[in-house]
């Protein structure tokens, strides 16, 4: 047993957030037995690691991230989507074909990825399977919970980064086979969006994922430009997100939706009947798609969201300031559209990116009895003339908070 010690703070529901002000948060085989205001005499002895004033909280979730577009972060974002592609994003992910940029990118990715305290992620890759293999393993390795996806594409898309169907397929498959059983990074099946894939493409990856029961993952409505192709192009499906039920890939494991901007009414319906996730990614739609996600209104409709960083059409790796950006943009949306859009509240931005999140991946997310013990202690972030309790200091850190705040980071109970 081992026991930290200072202020919890986690999300409890979607409107609940607590904390525990000076206590002990006990921790067995990485993961939480429970929260003791005082310490209880069944752990004299124990080991105690004294964080002082500063505040626990969980471990963030991303589930909408390209670790290729890792070195394009920062960088063309005065464009919008269709030319950020074409211009910047495609020529960059080609060069994945090179296994060693492919390494110093996804070690750099990976630790710059638990540097913002994401510990559990969503993860698209290329086409390229050995790239993306790296990737996952270096994942696993470290002990994140994580999905990552080797991309599918064979149409509408640069000539260099357009599969044909049959090797697509092969290589997924033995993707797959290959990480299946890992403990804690696993694969899933990712097509880039529609208008990028053919109906085999669809078709053939629907059936490996009935085969080997795996998830899917990909863009959602993204931008009008992109939902409206993807109707044109199959119209016999009525919906974005019925191209996708309809060549089988939901109801096989996890299905995650980014963006989900533009949404008719029957890909709200599809998505809930799949239990499956809309990701907002706060500043990559702000950057290249230029559409605000009706956050308020979905959440009260009961579609399950999570918060994504989306590198590189978002810029920051942080989840901490995509939960204040979603809150700031649900006020726009609200503002501009009263009638059909509610903000939201910073509890239910914060339980988006960590429990709601984590949820996708097991019992992390939280600090709830059950739990891993995967955290953050967040420091150096209070004034000395103005007591905040730790959920406002919480708050702060998603607002002004940096990398250096972040004073310790768990993983599964181990310090890293
Ligand atoms: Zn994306």
């Amino acid at each position: 047993m081992e026991l930290f010690h200072g202020n919890i703070v986690f999300s409890r529901s979607r409107d609940e957030i607590v904390q525990y002000k000076d206590s002990y948060i006990a921790v067995e085989n990485g993961v939480v037995e429970g929260i003791y205001p005082r310490l209880p005499e069944k752990f004299a002895g124990a080991a105690v690691t004294d964080h002082g004033d500063d505040v626990i909280i969980p471990a963030f979730s991303d589930l909408h991230v390209h670790a290729p577009q890792y070195p394009q972060r920062g960088t063309a974002m005065d464009v919008l989507l269709y030319d950020w592609l074409n211009n910047y994003t495609f020529p960059l992910e080609a060069r994945y074909a090179e296994p060693e940029f492919a390494r110093a990118v996804y070690d750099a990715f990976v630790d710059d990825l638990i540097l913002h305290g994401t510990m559990h992620a969503a993860v698209f890759g290329t086409i390229h399977a050995r790239a993306t293999g790296y990737l996952l393993e270096r994942m696993e390795e470290k002990g994140m919970h994580a999905l990552v996806g080797k991309v599918n594409m064979d149409m509408a898309s640069p000539e260099y980064l357009c599969e044909n169907v049959k090797s697509s397929l092969r290589e997924t498959e033995s993707f797959l086979e290959k990480y299946m059983d890992n403990r804690t990074a696993k694969p899933i099946l990712t097509p880039r969006f529609a208008p990028t894939c053919s109906r085999d493409l669809l078709a053939g990856l629907g059936k490996i994922g009935r085969k080997y029961q795996v998830g899917v993952q990909t863009h959602l409505v993204e931008s009008l430009w992109e939902a409206q192709e993807a109707v044109r192009l199959y119209p016999d499906c009525g919906s974005d997100t019925g191209i996708y039920e309809k060549a089988g890939l939901l109801g096989n494991g996890p299905v995650i939706g980014a963006h989900f901007i533009f949404p008719q009414e029957d890909d709200i319906r599809i998505l809930k009947k799949y239990n499956g996730y809309a990701v907002q990614c706060p500043d990559a739609t702000v950057n290249v798609i230029a559409g605000i996600m009706r956050t308020g209104a979905l959440s009260d409709d009961g579609v399950k969201i999570g918060l994504g960083s989306d590198i590189a059409g978002g810029a920051n790796l942080g989840i901490y300031s995509q939960i204040s950006r979603s809150v700031q943009l649900s006020k726009l949306k609200k503002f501009y559209e009263p009638e059909e859009n509610r903000s939201i509240s910073f509890e239910q931005a914060f339980w988006m990116g960590t429990k709601q999140g984590g949820e996708l991946f097991g019992k992390v997310g939280s600090l709830e009895p059950g739990y891993a013990f995967d955290a953050l202690v967040i420091g150096g972030i209070a004034d000395p003339f103005h007591v905040l309790t730790p959920v406002q200091i919480t708050e702060r850190f998603c607002y002004l908070g940096e990398t250096g705040h972040i004073k310790a980071r768990y993983l599964s109970g181990k310090r890293i």
